[in-house]
């Protein structure tokens, strides 16, 4: 069978929850494209409410899309729902365990609701890839966070589908649990496995991710490779303390200040405009004594800020 090009493909997907007695009707997912390459480690980032887990949640089968089309594996999730979704493996935010299983018996019946043959399944191979060999006959309630995490995982891969998605894979997560969670993350996809992770973690995705699409108010805003991301994204901080407490934000001109709750002033510059010391000249040429200060790269909040400005002004432009 011809592979497809893309693992993942979706076109002017809209999703908008229904009011209820309580909440006004939410467009969640607001005409969002995306296409994401087969066997990439792929990054859907973006602030919390951006959509990501409403798109997964639409790929998973848990979420009816409002309109728009979806591919997964090159299959129309509307024309071939369960072929669809026999190609992908999610490992969803909330850990859902079974607590009366045991690891080995959750993946049994994971592999039997999946109609995976006795005979085709590898149960203790998972385990054991994941770290969980000497806990297959352990009471699930037995294990920590951090295993039963690493479940959820065998049991997302059990039918050893071509895509996996893992949604916030490493929140609580500790930092050794979560080297051998990507060890094997990063062997799946050796292997031809298509990756997609949601993060907050900007650091996580950089390292990880060959590819990064950034989602903000259920659109997509930038979708490009990760060293091509972050050299547009040459933004820092320098972060001054003043002498005396400011009342107001200074007039640094080209330059965006912010005030702090804790009395600091945070201006942003692009590395390729301006230097530390042009930051500098600006500030004390608005009358601001500097009694300390400090320089910081930036987080995902600001790439995020500097993306979104330059989405807005794009479509500005276009309008008129
Ligand atoms: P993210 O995963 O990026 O944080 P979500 O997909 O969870 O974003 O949420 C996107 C938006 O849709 C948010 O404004 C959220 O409040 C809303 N939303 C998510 N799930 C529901 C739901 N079941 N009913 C109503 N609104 C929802």
């Amino acid at each position: 069978m011809e592979l497809p090009r893309y693992a993942i493909e979706a076109k002017g997907l809209v999703k908008t929850y229904a009011a209820t007695k309580t909440t006004p009707a939410k467009t969640a997912l607001n005409g969002l494209d995306l296409q994401i390459p087969r066997g990439s480690i792929f990054g859907l980032l973006g602030p919390n409410g951006a959509g990501k887990s409403t798109f997964i949640n639409i790929l998973a089968g848990l979420v009816r899309k409002t309109s728009g089309k979806v591919e997964i594996w090159g299959r129309d999730i509307d024309q071939r729902p369960r072929d669809s979704r026999a190609a992908i493996g999610v490992v969803s935010q909330e850990i859902a365990a079974d607590v009366f299983f045991t690891p080995r018996e959750s993946l049994e019946q994971q592999a039997g609701l999946y109609g995976v043959p006795p005979k085709e399944r590898h149960t203790m191979d998972l385990l054991n890839a994941l770290g969980l060999g000497d806990k297959a006959d352990a009471y699930v309630r037995q294990l920590s966070g951090g295993m039963k995490r690493r479940l959820m995982v065998a049991k997302a891969m059990v039918h050893n589908p071509p895509v996996l998605i893992l949604d916030e894979p490493t929140a609580g997560v500790d930092v050794e649990l979560r080297r051998q969670l990507w060890q094997y993350v990063l062997g799946l996809n050796r292997l031809g496995v298509t990756i997609v992770l949601t993060t907050h973690y900007l650091e996580e995705a950089q390292e990880l991710c060959d590819t990064i699409a950034i989602v903000n108010r259920g659109e997509v805003v930038a979708c490009e490779p990760t060293s091509q991301l972050l050299r547009r994204l040459d933004t820092r901080a320098v972060v001054i303390t003043p002498q005396a407490p400011l009342t107001a934000i200074p007039n640094l001109g080209r330059f965006d200040a912010k005030l702090r709750a804790d009395g600091r002033l945070a201006v942003t510059f692009k590395t390729a405009e301006a230097g530390v010391e042009t930051v500098l000249a600006a500030v004390r040429e608005a009358g601001v004594a500097i009694k300390d200060l400090a320089t910081e790269d930036p987080d995902l909040e600001d790439v995020f800020i500097a993306l979104t400005y330059a989405a807005a002004d794009a479509k500005n432009s276009t309008a008129y």
